[in-house]
């Protein structure tokens, strides 16, 4: 059991007096917000009012942890950053769209998932070209998620539903 230095280390490690309770926490120990791992929060309901999401509102120094908040990111509904895809979506079908080979691989995976969801591997990643990936990614159309299948945003479905003439 050398375990026991490690109690005492801790003990010493909070005897900066009697701590206080905790709702008169400072400003820079405000509650962790309670859906990501990454943000306070008062940051991510800042950040989801915003493009640019946690990171348009974290400190420098904080910048590279909040990048990813789920919290504030395009896919999440409901935030400004989302609506924001949306809207380049619809004016990217409109302006200047995919070109054919991308557009066919997105409208594939968008119809795989609403119809045959139990077919194994067939949207992974390594089913499609690089660079159809890469285009697809960098418009947020797809997305991958943990098993390494691809899923098509709501942004994705906004292209192909304003490509195909519906209205935005
Ligand atoms: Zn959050
Ligand atoms: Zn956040």
């Amino acid at each position: 059991m050398s375990a026991a230095t490690v109690p005492s280390a801790l003990a010493s490690a909070g005897a900066g007096g009697p701590a206080g309770p905790l709702s008169v926490l400072r400003p820079d120990e405000q509650p962790d917000c309670p859906s990501c791992s990454c943000c306070t929060a008062a940051l991510c309901a800042k950040g989801a009012t915003h493009e640019l999401g946690c990171v348009q509102f974290s400190n420098p120094a904080a910048r590279e942890t909040v990048r990813g908040c789920p919290c504030s990111a395009p896919d999440k509904s409901g935030t400004v950053a989302h609506r924001t895809v949306l809207e380049l979506a619809v004016q990217h079908a409109a302006e200047l769209p995919l070109d054919a080979e991308t557009e066919t691989v997105l409208r594939q995976l968008a119809g795989q998932r609403q119809s045959a969801t139990a077919r194994a591997g067939a949207g992974t990643a390594d089913s499609f070209s690089r660079t159809v990936l890469r285009t697809l990614r960098t418009w947020r159309y797809v997305t991958t998620s943990e098993p390494g299948e691809l899923l098509v945003t709501d942004a994705g479905r906004r292209y192909l539903a304003a490509r195909a003439g519906g209205a935005a």
